[in-house]
């Protein structure tokens, strides 16, 4: 199936593309948790990129070949707006779920920023169960392998001007969106805080959640806020933009 092109959206000074690596096709009991549900529905994996002029920022890598054939494309599509993955200077990590971080290797430029609370929770063995066991060890290394470069955030910090990270724990422990603000413009980059199957249903948990009901909650209290101060919203398996 061929990928959606790169999307453009401008927010006052900075150009933002959807890079669109692949997509899933997740088993509906992930999302509606009941023995009716059966089959698979798609959604997209995305990354963003910003041109903020001086230099590039990335929101999440994409999942590479981790979940097989299906993704992997970010390079390619980073190649199709004119640019390289070594001009990117910074990516801004949502979690540590391999579809957000299995990139990693192709910015070898980068710095990588990720809360302190998600961070610490991947580095504890004592953290690895059932649920993530299949991934687990993947993120660990895929994580050292850029240890020297990795730079530890936490919620209501500035990492740039106007940009700013807000707190989404629930998905998983330290999962993390990050707003982007110029201008009076204002996008929140959600990760996974809200994917296509939940837009028109806030409050369904997923499996994949860490903590259903405090994914559920930071959901809620997001949304309101959207609702409140009217501003956009990207997603890593959101397609196009809310
Ligand atoms: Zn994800």
């Amino acid at each position: 199936m061929p990928l959606r092109a790169p999307i453009m959206l401008k927010i006052g000074d900075f150009t933002i593309w959807t890079l669109c690596d692949g997509y899933l096709d997740v088993d509906r009991q992930v999302f509606f948790q009941t023995k009716e549900e059966s089959g698979k529905t798609r959604i997209p994996v995305n990354a963003f990129l910003i041109d903020r002029g001086k230099d590039l920022i990335l929101v999440d890598t994409g999942m590479g070949k981790f979940f097989g054939p299906n993704g992997g494309e970010l390079e390619k599509k980073i190649k199709e707006i004119g640019r390289e993955c070594g001009e990117i200077s910074s990516v801004l990590l949502t979690h540590l779920h391999p579809d957000h971080i299995a990139g990693i290797p192709l910015f070898k430029n980068a710095t990588f920023f990720v809360s302190e609370k998600e961070f610490s929770y991947w580095s504890e063995e004592k953290n690895l169960n059932e649920r993530n066991k299949k991934y687990f060890p993947f993120v660990q290394k895929i994580i050292s392998s850029v240890k020297e470069r990795i730079v530890q955030i936490v919620p209501e910090m500035s990492i740039f001007p106007g940009f700013k990270a807000v707190e989404a724990f629930g998905h998983t422990p330290g999962h993390v969106g990050y707003f982007l603000e110029s201008r009076h413009e204002k996008l929140l980059f959600c990760g996974d805080l809200c994917t296509d199957m939940q837009l028109n249903c806030l409050d369904r948990p997923i499996a994949f959640d860490a903590d259903q009901e405090q994914a559920i909650a930071s959901r809620l209290k997001i949304f309101h806020q959207r609702d409140e101060e009217g501003f956009q919203i990207l997603g890593a398996h959101i397609t196009g933009f809310i």
